[in-house]
C-alpha cells in the first residue's frame, strides 16, 4: 500500500470517451453484447483473450474475429482501461509505471520487481489513498478514486507486456487500501486467477490491509486460497493509532481475534508487514508486544525497510536493531524475513509511490 493526488493537471481528459469501455463488460455482459450482435458463442472466449492482453488497444488488432464483427465492436465500445504513460527503471531491475485510466484520464502506479526469472507485480486498487498513514506518501495527498476491477487487473497486463514475462505473482500493495475497494479487489483477483494462458495461482495473489476486521472476516469466507497480508507496524495500541490512524476503530484485540479466526478456518497463515522505525515501533517494549502478537499463532512477520519521506521525523531502524528484532521473534518461534529494499532510486519502494505528474517526471 502506499499513494498520490492524481487529479490536478488532467481534469481535461475527463469525459473524454464517449463509449463504454468493452474491458469492464462482465463475462455475461459480454456473452449479452455478442450474442445481440449475432456472434457464435465461441467468440465470446476469443474476444476475452484480447481483452486480457492490454497491449491490444483498438479492434482490429483482435485478428481471428471477422472484419464486421470488429467494426460492429467499434461502433458501440471503446477498448482501453489502462494506458502506460511513463516507465522508470532503477538500477536493481525493478521498473515503476505510471499508468492513465481511459475512463477519466487518472493516473496511478504500479512496480513490476524481477527476480531470479520471476516476475512479481505490485497494483494499486485506488488512485490515491483515505487511510493517512503517517509513514506513507499515498497517505499525505489523500483519495482520488477506487479502480474498478479490470483497471487494477490490467495494471498487471502493462507490466507484463514491459517485461516480456509471465507474471508469477501479484501483491495488492500499491496505493490504496484494497479492503475500502472490496469487491472491485476481489473481482481482479477473480481476473487475475481465471483460467488461461496467463492464469496466476491464487497462493500467488496477496492482498495487503491496514486491518479493516470486516473485510478480513468477508475475505477469510471466499472460496478461493488468495492470500493475506497485515501492516501492523506496531502491537501497541497507542502506537499503531499514531502511525496508522484510520484503523484505530479496530483494535489489535480484536485484530488479533479475527486473524486467529482466519487462519482456523482457511488453514492459511497471514503475513505481518512490519517496518521497524527508529525509537517508535523498535524499542524492548514494542518488540515484546509484537512477540506476545504473534507467538504461538499462524503468521510469518516481514520486516520491512521504512522509506522516509521528506519532512518526516520517521526514520528506518538501523540494520542492526532489525536483526535484534528478528532474533528475538525467531527465539519465540515466530518464522520472519527481512526484506530487502528495491526501488529505492525510482521511489518505488513502499510507501513511496507517489505521483508526481509534472511533465510526467514522477
Ligand atoms: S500505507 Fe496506509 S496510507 Fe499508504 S496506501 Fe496503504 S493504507 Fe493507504
Amino acid at each position: 500500500m502506499a499513494n498520490a493526488n492524481p487529479s490536478a493537471g488532467h481534469g481535461g481528459a475527463r469525459g473524454a470517451n464517449k463509449l463504454p469501455d468493452l474491458r469492464e463488460l462482465s463475462h455475461a455482459e459480454l456473452a449479452g453484447v455478442l450474442g445481440e450482435l449475432g456472434a457464435p458463442a465461441f467468440r465470446v472466449k476469443q474476444v476475452e483473450e484480447w481483452l486480457a492482453r492490454p497491449e491490444v488497444q483498438g479492434f482490429d488488432a483482435m485478428t481471428n474475429l471477422p472484419k464486421d464483427l470488429r467494426e460492429k465492436l467499434a461502433e458501440r465500445y471503446t477498448l482501453s482501461s489502462m494506458a502506460l504513460a511513463a516507465t522508470r527503471v532503477s538500477k536493481d531491475g525493478s521498473r515503476k509505471y505510471l499508468v492513465r485510466c481511459a475512463s477519466d484520464g487518472t493516473y496511478v502506479e504500479c512496480v513490476g520487481l524481477p527476480s531470479a526469472g520471476r516476475l512479481s507485480v505490485c497494483v494499486s486498487t485506488q488512485a490515491g489513498c483515505a487511510m493517512g498513514c503517517s509513514f506513507c506518501a499515498t497517505g499525505r495527498a489523500g483519495l482520488t478514486r477506487s479502480l474498478s476491477a479490470r483497471e487494477i487487473a490490467d495494471q498487471v497486463g502493462v507490466v507484463r507486456a514491459d517485461f516480456g514475462l509471465r507474471v508469477s505473482s501479484v501483491v495488492f500493495m500499491g496505493q490504496g487500501e484494497p479492503f475500502a475497494n472490496y469487491d472491485a479487489t476481489l473481482a481482479a483477483l477473480r481476473i487475475l486467477n481465471a483460467p488461461g494462458p496467463e492464469t496466476i495461482g491464487a497462493r500467488h495473489l496477496t492482498v495487503s490491509t491496514c486491518g479493516i476486521i470486516p473485510r478480513i472476516r468477508q475475505f477469510s469466507k471466499e472460496p478461493e486460497q488468495f492470500t493475506l497480508a497485515i501492516s501492523l507496524h506496531s502491537a501497541v495500541q497507542a502506537t499503531r493509532n499514531a502511525l496508522m490512524p484510520a484503523v484505530r476503530k479496530y483494535p489489535l484485540t480484536r485484530l488479533h481475534e479475527v486473524l486467529g479466526e482466519y487462519a482456523e478456518r482457511t488453514h492459511r497463515r497471514p503475513t505481518y508487514e512490519f517496518a521497524p522505525i527508529e525509537g517508535v515501533n523498535d524499542t524492548n517494549p514494542e518488540v515484546d508486544a509484537l512477540v506476545d502478537f504473534c507467538a504461538g499463532t499462524l503468521c510469518h512477520v516481514n520486516l520491512i525497510h521504512l522509506n522516509e519521506l521528506e519532512g518526516s521525523p520517521l526514520k528506518p531502524s538501523a540494520a542492526s536493531r532489525v536483526r535484534g528484532i528478528q532474533a528475538r521473534l525467531e527465539r519465540a518461534g515466530v518464522e520472519t524475513t527481512i526484506r530487502e529494499p528495491r526501488g529505492q532510486d525510482i521511489e518505488a519502494a513502499c510507501g513511496q509511490l507517489r505521483q508526481r505528474l509534472e511533465g510526467l517526471g514522477f
